[in-house]
């Protein structure tokens, strides 16, 4: 199998090329072609998998194809449990998305808010988020959502294990019903199970 197989445009398979990937991992492999249907998907998949690239790839292309975001506005949302997780998954993002016309940006807790209310001023194709202070920056009115075309929740069981529920939840009744929802997790226990019924639509399941 090779990358070129799973419907990625010339420009995302460069941009793969470049960080010297050379065959799709089995994640990569059932979740690229599954996420550029537009179909919502739930995928078990441990860290290490290759994962990101599993979700950002086909997520990148598919906002390659509409229109820029509005000042303040967020394209495709990816949430992830610590600031560690969410500077690196920005930074996959950034690298995948050199020869793109997309723009990306990073926001966690811990740091100050200012200069990233000011970065949410152009609007955002992708913005990776840890859900407390995605929540704060949404209450300064620096990020709208009514824009918005795709979440991801990465390593949701990461998530509920520290106690997200309640902020996740309160971002999900922020978030247009018309959306695509992308759910990745290592574990899926009866928690996870119950929030992914919750805010995913005929998903397609995948698992290596
Ligand atoms: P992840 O599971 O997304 O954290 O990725 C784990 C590591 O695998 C990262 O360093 C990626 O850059 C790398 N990686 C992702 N996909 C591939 C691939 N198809 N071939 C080789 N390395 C990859």
């Amino acid at each position: 199998m090779s990358f070129s197989k799973l419907g990625l445009s010339a420009s995302l398979q460069n941009a793969v090329s470049a960080q010297g990937y050379t065959t799709p991992s089995p994640i990569q492999e059932q979740a690229i072609p599954a996420v550029l249907t537009g179909k919502d998907v739930l995928a078990a998949a441990q860290t290490g998998t290759g994962k990101t690239a599993g979700f950002a790839l086909p997520l990148l292309q598919r906002l390659s194809e509409g229109r820029k975001p509005a000042s303040n506005c967020v394209r495709a949302l990816i949430l992830t449990p610590t600031r560690e997780l969410a500077a690196q998954v920005e930074q996959s993002v950034s690298e995948y998305s050199r020869d793109l016309p997309l723009s990306s940006a990073v926001v966690f807790g811990g740091v100050g808010i200012n200069p990233q209310m000011k970065r949410l001023r152009r609007g955002v194709d992708v913005l990776v988020a840890t859900p407390g202070r995605l929540l704060d920056l949404y209450q300064q009115n620096a990020v709208k959502f009514h824009q918005l075309e795709i979440l991801v929740l990465d390593e949701a069981d990461r998530m509920l294990d520290m106690g997200f529920i309640h902020d996740i939840k309160r971002i999900l009744k922020l978030l247009p019903e018309q959306r695509q929802t992308l759910l990745f997790s290592a574990t899926f226990s009866p928690t996870v199970t119950a929030l992914a019924e919750t805010i995913t639509k005929q998903p397609v399941k995948i698992s290596t």
